[in-house]
């Protein structure tokens, strides 16, 4: 098998060290390997999407000494792809339209919380005649899917008796099953955006061929839902390295807040970028700065 990796950042900001730690462990896998590494832009989110980000990313990590391989791709050019796969969950009973504002969903005091914040609590599901005049995001019957998948699946007679699960391997965490239920009924496409992260970037995997999936630890929960994603539609499972982040001195994940400079702001100030992915490699971090799996 030829190991293909991608980074896949969304422009919708400056990079900052997080992204370059995350982003030499991609690349650096498929080297060693001899494969492939794949630039894939993630700018679905056309309010938050800039080509000034687009720019500055692409000449970050060629300062960095990172090469891509073939032509950077951008999601905003692959909204078919996304659609098509939208069309068939619709046609399979998966999908279904909602109508609520953040303010509904956090209205409803008894929503219960999930890995990502308080769980849809399922208001427009089963909606009798939804008015697809309206705004409206389209969110998966999570209960439905997974009994599609247990129909498809019939427990085997001598079997466990725990039914058909999912799980995906990850070079850290090892054999993992996906428990997509905690994560309620995710939007797959966006009041504002023809598809969400976890549509576009399941779909993006499977058709850029990706075989090794290498980002940081904060997606770990997505995983679940990415699994359960590629067993409705078909896809093959890469296999993931969800790798430890960068923390700032307050044990957060390095972000702006913590007011390190962008990778653009070291360039312009004539830094050696080839020089900081070494010393990134080599786990040398800048003060204040730890890696961490948690
Ligand atoms: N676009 C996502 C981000 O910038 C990362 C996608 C992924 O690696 O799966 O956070």
């Amino acid at each position: 098998m030829v190991v293909h990796t991608r980074f896949a950042p969304s422009p919708t900001g400056r990079l900052h060290l997080g992204h370059a730690w995350s982003a030499i462990q991609a690349h650096d896998f498929a080297r060693v390997a001899g494969g492939a590494f794949t630039l894939r832009i993630e700018d679905i989110d056309g309010t938050r999407s800039r080509p000034e980000h687009v720019a500055a990313i692409l000449r970050d990590l060629e300062w960095l000494g990172l090469e891509w391989d073939g032509e950077v791709t951008f999601q905003s050019q692959r909204l078919g792809l996304y659609e098509e796969a939208l069309d068939r969950l619709r046609a399979m009973g998966l999908l279904y339209p909602c109508f609520c504002t953040r303010a509904d969903i956090a209205a409803s005091l008894t929503a219960p919380h999930g890995p990502e914040g308080a769980l849809y609590p399922g208001t427009c599901r089963g909606l009798e005649a939804p008015d697809l005049g309206k705004p409206h995001c389209w969110r998966l019957d999570m209960g439905r899917a997974l009994a599609t998948l247990q129909t498809r699946h019939p427990p085997r007679r001598g079997g466990d008796g725990e039914g058909f699960q999912l799980f995906w391997q990850d070079e850290i965490a090892g054999r993992v099953r996906a428990g997509p239920a905690s994560a309620g009924d995710v939007v797959l496409a966006r009041k504002d955006a023809p598809a969400s992260y976890h549509l576009a970037v399941t779909i993006d995997d499977a058709a850029q061929g990706i075989t090794h999936v290498v980002r940081g630890v904060d997606l770990f929960a997505a995983t679940h839902v990415h699994r359960l994603l590629q067993a409705l539609l078909g896809l093959p499972t890469p296999e993931y390295r969800h790798h430890p982040l960068l923390l700032g001195p307050d044990g957060t994940r390095l972000a702006k807040r913590h007011g390190a400079p962008s990778l653009e702001a070291m360039r312009l100030a004539g830094e050696d970028g080839r020089a900081l992915a070494e010393r990134l490699r080599a786990g040398q971090l800048p003060v204040g700065i730890a890696a961490a799996q948690a």
